[in-house]
């Protein structure tokens, strides 16, 4: 079979390079037994690996019998771009295949208040960070931007404060400008991606230029049929409350914009808490994660307000406390998630 008929990676491969990023280095047998294949099978794939470049030796093992070799993940030999596009700020980062920040670029956002402009804009900064990547190597392009959106289309729908992109379609054209297979995600959603991943249930929560939330529901993360799962912002906690920029009355976000508009970071984080504890009721959620750059301004603030609303509406004995943490990724979320929303696939991690 000649390279150009070569088939795609199969799930197979994805899952030994899932094994093998992060680690320093796993030898066949391991693979095998971590993986379930047969040794004869990961011998095969990993020969592809080898070929393709994305796994090298790691160097020999000798623990008393015959010496093994190990085997690692060739990092630089893919790169992903994390784009995030927040209301007034742009970030650019790119992260290889281990999901390391190999550059990163950011400023106001200035085409923001008119879509057709974006994808110049977003070109010249992935220019930038890209530009001491050799070609090819750029595999493509994740974006987390506010929604609501269509992740599959890849087009914005009424985000608030941003009129004129509804309907644009963003995926298409950042595609088209920039030559490479673009994927465009709610901003929260991909946050979620940049936190390690443990098994269970976790509700991340962004408070930045609007307030969301991503969901990982048993493992999976969970974005509903049309994208629109996490609209944590929008639920209502006062039914005469002020108007939102959604349209409706007495949404938590646009109590909490309120309250931080008003330097009151103590009130918009017990806000921020009440929504969580509601949450945490409805889904039985394993972990909270806070972020965005509100959150990040008065980390211990946000944690603490929230940590005690949720024991303070959920004192039943029933419930295991709920830890509330601040996104590891801090203030680059949501371009490192969208990174990886490039990324996981090759990982045999489903996005
Ligand atoms: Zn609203």
């Amino acid at each position: 079979m000649s390279t150009s008929e070569r088939p795609p990676r199969g799930h197979n491969a994805a899952v030994l390079l899932g094994l093998l990023r992060g680690r320093d280095g796993l030898g066949r047998a391991e693979l095998a037994e971590r993986s379930g294949l047969t040794p004869q099978a990961v011998s095969k794939i990993v020969a592809r690996l080898r070929a393709d470049g994305l796994v090298a030796e790691a160097g020999r093992e000798s623990t008393g019998g015959k010496p093994r070799t190990l085997l690692r993940l060739v990092p630089e030999a893919g790169y992903a771009a994390g784009v995030h596009l927040d209301r007034d700020w742009l970030t650019v980062l790119l992260a290889d295949l281990a999901g390391r920040q190999v550059g990163c670029v950011e400023g106001p956002f200035r085409s923001a208040g008119e879509p057709g402009a974006v994808p110049a804009e977003v070109a010249a900064r992935l220019g930038e960070v890209a530009a001491a990547v050799p070609a090819g190597r750029l595999l493509g392009v994740g974006v987390g931007c506010p929604g609501p959106l269509d992740h599959r289309t890849g087009v914005p729908h009424r985000v608030p404060g941003l009129p004129q992109w509804d309907g644009y379609p963003l995926r298409a054209a950042l595609a088209e400008r920039l030559g490479l297979p673009v994927l465009v995600d709610k901003d929260t959603n991909a946050a979620v991606l940049a936190e390690p991943q443990p098994a269970g249930s976790s509700v991340y929560v962004h408070l930045g230029s609007g307030l969301g939330a991503g969901l990982v529901l048993d493992g999976a993360l969970y974005r509903g049929p049309r994208t629109n799962a996490g609209e944590f912002g929008h639920q209502t906690v006062r039914l005469d409350g002020p108007r939102c920029a959604c349209g409706n009355r007495g949404c938590l976000e646009a109590l909490c914009l309120a309250a931080l508009r008003a330097g009151d970071t103590v009130g918009a984080a017990r806000l921020v808490g009440v929504g969580v504890a509601n949450v945490v009721r409805l889904l039985d959620v394993d972990r909270v994660v806070l972020g965005g750059r509100a959150v990040l301004a008065a980390p211990e603030v946000f944690v603490r307000e929230v940590a005690a609303q949720v024991a303070e509406r959920i004192p039943d004995p029933g419930w295991r406390p709920v830890p509330v943490t601040v996104a590891r990724a801090g203030r680059r979320a949501v371009a490192a998630g969208a990174a990886e929303l490039v990324l996981a696939p090759l990982f045999g991690r489903g996005v």
